[in-house]
Formats: C-alpha cells, structure tokens, sequence
C-alpha cells in the first residue's frame, strides 16, 4: 500500500471524529470537504468513478421505467375520458390495446433495476468516499440540488419550464418516485409534441464519461450532483 494511502487509511478515525464535530457546529460543507480531499488522497480514482458511473445509469434507467409506466396511465387516462365523450377511433383503439401490452412490462424492469440499485449501493467503496455520499444523499431533496437542476434545464427537462414535475412525485405507487427527466418523461413528450428518435434521445443525455477521461465538466458536475453535494 502506497504511503499516503497507508496514512490516510490509518487516520480515519480521527477523521470521523473531525468530520462529526464539524457537522456538529452546522458546517457540514467542511465536514463534506475532509471526506472528499480524503477519499481523494486514498487514490484508487479509476475504482470510485467506474462505481459512480454504474450507480448513475442504473439511476437513469430506474427512472426512465418509472416515468413511462406513468405516461401510459396518464394517456389511457386521457383515451379513456376522451370515449366517454365519444367513441374511440380505430387508430386510438390500437394504440390503447399497445399501450396496455406495455403496462405489463414495467413491474418487471421495475424490480429489477430497484435491486440493481441496491447491489450497485452495497459496492460502494468503503471509508470517506461512502461516508460522503450517504451523508449527501440523507439530505432531504438532495436530487433538487442546483447542479442537477440545470443538468436537466439543459438536457430539455421539466426544470426549464415552470411546471415542477421535479419536485412531485413522479408515481403513486413506486418507492422510487422521484428525480429529473429523461427521455421517458410524459410532460416532456406533451411539451415536445414529438416522439424522439434514438438519435434523439442521445442528444438528451450528455455521454458518461467518468470511466474514461473522467476530468471533463460533466463528469465534475456528475460527482458534484450524484456524489459530493459539493464542487469537486
Ligand atoms: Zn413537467
Ligand atoms: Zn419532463
Ligand atoms: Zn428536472
């Protein structure tokens, strides 16, 4: 074990208590701080990143099963008011015929990307790096962080309008019910008026870099909304 690490390793107790009285006094940004520079001087940045970037796209992908399990109840919502006024269309008719095939789908890739999520959490790297993130994300609406929010203003999500789907609950019935859009967002379909191609769909998400170069602004602004709460 390289000396720094061996160090560092060998003053964690006394790092947590550091980390505890500071949060104590309400500084919980210097206690945030201590643990980032810590996990820094630990090393092993490939590990941690490579860790980051599977948690965040089994976030995305939990996210996006949830937000089109509620479009399509909201638009057979909309179908089913709409043929007590009238009698559907044959093209409405099969649409909701599909729509309801999809609805047996969600339960499935629900329960799978949710356990996902909890093997991904129980690999989290031990130390400052897992103290770290568990205290940011004990935060009340950590998710409605200022990075985060602009992340997804600029991907062309709800946060750029006034319409605060971010900030409700995305499903009735789904522990997981909250967080920003992604391509499966049925406000965001609505706004558009559009259904988006693959290609498009990539445009809504900025590549993952965090394996890789894993030093560009987004990558920063990664770690700084899903991880650190704080500038990294
Ligand atoms: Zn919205
Ligand atoms: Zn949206
Ligand atoms: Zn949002």
């Amino acid at each position: 074990m390289p000396v720094k690490r061996a160090v560092i390793v060998a003053l964690d107790p006394l790092l947590v208590r550091i980390e505890t009285k500071l949060e104590s006094l309400g500084q919980w940004h210097r206690a945030q701080s201590l643990r980032h520079h810590a996990a820094t001087w630990r090393g092993k940045r490939r590990e941690l990143h490579a860790w980051v970037q599977t948690l965040i796209e089994i976030d995305i992908r939990l996210r996006e099963v949830v937000q089109r399990e509620t479009f399509l109840l909201d638009q057979m919502r909309i179908l089913t008011t709409k043929g007590e006024m009238r009698p559907p269309a044959a093209e409405e008719l099969a649409q909701a015929v599909a729509w309801q095939e999809e609805l047996d789908d969600p339960d499935i890739e629900y329960w799978r990307q949710e356990r996902q999520t909890y093997v991904a959490e129980s690999q989290c790297p031990w130390g400052p790096f897992l103290r770290g993130f568990f205290s940011y994300r004990q935060q009340q609406m950590w998710f409605l962080a200022e990075w985060l929010t602009a992340d997804c203003a600029g991907r062309g999500g709800c946060c750029a309008r006034g319409c605060g789907c971010c900030k409700r609950e995305r499903s009735k019935t789904r522990a997981h019910r909250f967080g920003h859009c992604t391509t499966m967002c049925g406000c965001c379909q609505r706004r558009r008026g559009f259904q988006l191609t693959a290609q498009d769909r990539k445009l809504m998400q900025p590549p993952l870099n965090l394996v890789g170069v894993g030093d560009d602004t987004y990558s920063r602004g990664l770690l700084k909304g899903y991880i650190w709460g704080i500038p990294v």
